[in-house]
């Protein structure tokens, strides 16, 4: 099919990659010209595992291309909208001026004298957006149909998760002609996942917006569940991932995304949180989510929980003293710095007058740029020489298999601070060092 992909931001580009992989004809069209000029040459803008292999091979083919010519998306046979919908400035609500515009660029662009083009929605968008772009289109004299397919891809994992998903999920018109020319065009663009016996769910469009936006609370609950044990834990001299493990074992419960530490961030759960609150509020059913603004305030409150460790740590005297950070990004996999707790947290040390060495394997570069203030280190080496604290805040495996023992040798003092309670207490006490978890105040 000929595809057409509008916004190449994490979720956009892969998605342009990945429909390419799956045999279509690809453009991506966005408005950011330093991104585009990278992945019209095969470059991957962005830190993603197999993104670069598959832009090498459909670039290099002529199957994929990028632009931000909007007159090039004209003969596409579906629109997927993958633009930005962050947090709008001073509100929890979400911002869709870029999906708006978006909209308005297929409507002026495309071209449907050959039949009902179809208009993909991708973007996290609060409920009721799909009636309302809906009945814009159906006002533009296209003959343009609208379905809502929201995306569950985890940075990291973007390309497997987009080639072979857990679920696909379409939103579909009311009118049935029309929802069923929908899903056929859908099935078409998704025939390979959807042969290989991927899970599809269809429905209409409010029920298809708000699975994202639930699977995602359903997400961050989890996380603030388990860091409001890890306080009980350390109130009362237990240790949290112990008790992630044993509820873990109960299959209605399940071990993932127990792992309890300086929270949750990135550009999707706390945004989509928040918006999702908003939106409830204006339809009168703040209620039903006030458990959220708790699941938003638990979450917060883990990066002051790490500020007053490495406060703790460093005897109350922060003035000068060098601390070595340990991953920057909001997880492990990716260089997406989008409302990072460890960069928060980073942030608040260097006000309080640390001196920072921050290293981590993917956001250095963006990182130097964005942060001239922060010394940004290649190596963990380089990060920790004469540190009077180490901070482990990103998980990624090459600092979770650093050896106490080695280390003990580099730094000034031997405090760490496991920020994800990724490290094997006994080993590092027993290597030397002052270690300190979060919810791990048990001592056997
Ligand atoms: P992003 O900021 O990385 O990318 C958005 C892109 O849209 C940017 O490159 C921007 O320049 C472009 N854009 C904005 N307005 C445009 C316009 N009018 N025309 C063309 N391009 C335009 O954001 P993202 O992380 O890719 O997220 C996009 C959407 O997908 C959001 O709604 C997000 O909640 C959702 N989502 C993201 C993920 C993820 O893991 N990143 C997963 C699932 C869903």
């Amino acid at each position: 099919m000929r595809v057409s992909v509008i916004g190449c931001g994490y979720l956009g580009a892969v998605h342009a990659a990945c429909m390419a992989e799956l045999g279509h004809d690809v453009v991506g069209l966005d408005v950011d010209e330093a991104k585009i000029e990278k992945l019209a040459r095969g470059i991957a803008p962005f830190h993603e595992a197999g993104l670069p292999q598959l832009l090498e091979k459909h670039v290099g083919s002529g199957r994929l291309r990028f632009t931000t010519d909007a007159r090039e998306i004209a003969d596409a046979q579906i629109h997927f909208i993958g633009v930005g919908t962050p947090q709008r400035q001073g509100h929890l609500g979400a911002d869709m001026r870029y999906v708006d515009s978006a909209i308005e660029t297929i409507i002026e662009h495309a071209v449907t004298t050959d039949g009902p083009v179809l208009v993909s929605g991708k973007s996290t968008v609060p409920v009721g957006t799909a009636q309302r772009l809906a009945g814009r289109l159906d006002g533009s004299g296209k003959d343009l149909i609208l379905a809502w397919n929201p995306e569950f891809l985890r940075e990291g994992y973007a390309v497997k998760d987009t080639l072979h998903p857990d679920r696909i999920v379409y939103g579909l018109p009311e009118d049935r002609e029309r929802g069923e020319t929908a899903k056929a065009m859908l099935d078409e663009c998704y025939a390979t996942p959807l042969a290989e016996g991927t899970p599809l769910v269809v429905s209409n469009y409010p029920t298809a917006e708000l699975v994202k936006v639930a699977a995602n609370s359903f997400l961050a609950t989890k996380i603030s569940f388990i860091n409001a044990m890890a306080e009980l834990c350390d109130a009362t001299g237990g240790d949290v991932t112990r008790l992630a493990e044993a509820i873990g074992y109960d299959d209605r419960i399940g071990p993932k995304f127990l792992q309890a530490g300086i929270g949750f961030g990135g550009g999707c759960l706390p945004k989509d949180i928040r918006a999702f609150m908003a939106r409830a509020g204006e339809l009168g059913v703040d209620q039903a989510l006030t458990f959220l603004r708790e699941v938003d305030t638990i979450n917060l409150r883990r990066r002051d929980l790490a500020v007053e460790l490495a406060e703790n740590a460093l005897k109350d005297r922060l003035v000068g003293k060098k601390i070595a950070v340990l991953g920057i990004t909001f997880k492990p996999d990716t260089d997406d710095l989008r409302d990072s707790p460890a960069l928060d947290i980073a942030t608040r040390l260097w006000a309080r007058g640390a001196e920072l060495a921050v290293v981590d394997p993917a956001a250095g570069p963006e990182l130097r740029e964005r942060r001239p203030d922060l010394t940004v280190p290649e190596t963990v080496d380089e990060a920790v020489a004469g540190a009077d604290l180490v901070m482990i805040l990103t998980p990624w495996k090459e600092f979770v298999e650093l050896d106490p023992a080695v280390l003990i040798g580099k730094v000034g003092t031997p405090n760490i601070i496991d920020g994800r309670n990724v490290l094997d207490p006994k080993r590092w006490r027993d290597a030397g060092w002052n270690y300190y978890g979060m919810g791990r105040s048990e001592s056997i």
